[in-house]
């Protein structure tokens, strides 16, 4: 069989063993419902309580702040959509960067006041003076029926920029405002702790983390949103629907290793990296890489003078390698990405990219050959 060299990380990562061995019994003999109140419930509804546990724990909140959602897409749309009341002038402070699930959950509001979309440097860095500058109001002072919500992702997932959250946060609180962050692309790869870097509500998607797919969860430091299910009074009634135990229990597995094995991770990952980064320069390829200095470990995106990333990721594929041209939720829109957009690079470059997304499973093996491979493909 054809060797597989699986490089987007950043779209999916393969199942931790042992968190999927975590989920077996939730899926066979242990199938309570963890809402019912007799004894073959109980397992199921401490097996979640403890999930719950280990992930504050990973991202230094309190277990009651931590709510299950079905994946990153649900909790984006659930902070967008569920701050302030009804009768709240809201407004939202985003970047032209974010992930679409943010992006698209803002469009269809229609009882949000204002919806800013701050620009980013071309490394894809949102500047905390624009979060003040747009919160500011012509120094006006916000009224206490006014609620302010700024949401700024922490990693990007197509050119791997790491946000100066803190700073983002800060400069958001100072004016009064509540700051989300989706965190899909960062938690378990980065070290996050909620408290120090003040995030009142945050996203994550397990299956970005090694856990399985369709589950995630929200952080919420002090019910800031209200409930986006009509239902049931599971997740403190703020979510309504019985718990997915299995996929909480295998998300929490797979956080709990990741986050032990961060440092080693990125250590690997880093080494990996450089590597694949000086076989690039000395390819004799033309190509620019897009993104910060500080960037999520083993994101590389990468443009290609006169290319078309299509066009290489199809090729790349027929020789085994699996990569993306930016956005893997977004495969079936070509054109040159918002992300790109905002970074303003150059449209001969820009319609040639392609993400490598490199992971803990990669060796420096699969570097090579990635660079081998778009070497034939490009200059042959
Ligand atoms: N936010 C970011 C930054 C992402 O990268 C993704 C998925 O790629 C999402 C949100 C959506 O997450 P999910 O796939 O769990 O719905």
């Amino acid at each position: 069989m054809r060797q597989h060299i699986y490089a987007d990380n950043a779209a999916t990562t393969k199942l931790d063993k042992e968190a999927f061995e975590a989920m077996i019994p939730w899926l066979t003999e242990e199938y309570g419902n963890p809402s019912q109140p007799y004894f073959f419930a109980k397992k199921p509804k401490m097996a979640v309580r403890n999930a719950r546990e280990t992930i504050a724990e990973c991202i230094g909140a309190e277990p009651e702040q931590i709510f299950f959602t079905s994946g990153g897409t649900e909790s984006d749309n659930w902070a967008i959509k569920c701050f302030g009341s009804s009768t709240d002038v809201k407004v939202i402070v985003t970047s032209s960067i974010e992930h679409h699930a943010i992006l698209k959950a803002c469009e269809s509001q229609k009882n949000v006041h204002q919806i800013i979309y701050l620009p980013v440097d071309r490394y894809g860095i949102v500047s905390p003076n624009d979060v003040d500058n747009a919160l500011n109001f012509d120094g006006k002072p916000v009224c206490s029926c006014m609620t302010l919500l700024t949401s700024i992702m922490l990693a990007n997932n197509e050119i791997g920029t790491i946000q100066p959250i803190k700073a983002l946060a800060d400069a958001a609180h100072k004016r009064g405002s509540l700051f989300h962050t989706d965190a899909v692309q960062a938690i378990g790869h980065i070290p996050v702790n909620v408290k120090e870097l003040g995030i009142d509500m945050l996203s994550a998607s397990a299956h970005k983390f090694n856990g399985p797919k369709g589950i995630g969860f929200f952080y919420d430091s002090g019910k800031h949103v209200h409930p986006h299910n009509d239902g049931g009074s599971q997740e403190y009634g703020q979510r309504a629907g019985t718990e997915n135990v299995a996929g909480i229990v295998g998300m929490a597995v797979a956080l709990k290793n990741n986050c032990a094995q961060i440092v080693e991770n990125q250590r690997h990952i880093r080494v990996l990296e450089d590597r694949f980064m000086n076989l690039m320069h000395q390819s004799g390829l033309e190509f620019i890489r897009n993104g910060s200095e500080n960037h999520l470990p083993g994101l590389i995106s990468l443009s290609f003078k006169n290319q078309d990333g299509e066009k290489l990721l199809h090729r790349l594929d027929l020789m085994g390698i699996s990569v993306s041209t930016g956005a893997a939720c977004d495969t079936k829109n070509t054109a040159i990405s918002h992300v790109l957009k905002a970074i303003k690079i150059d449209d001969d470059y820009a319609e040639g990219t392609i993400r490598v997304s490199l992971g803990k499973t990669n060796s420096l093996d699969d570097c090579e050959k990635i660079v081998t491979s778009l070497k034939r493909i490009i200059l042959e």
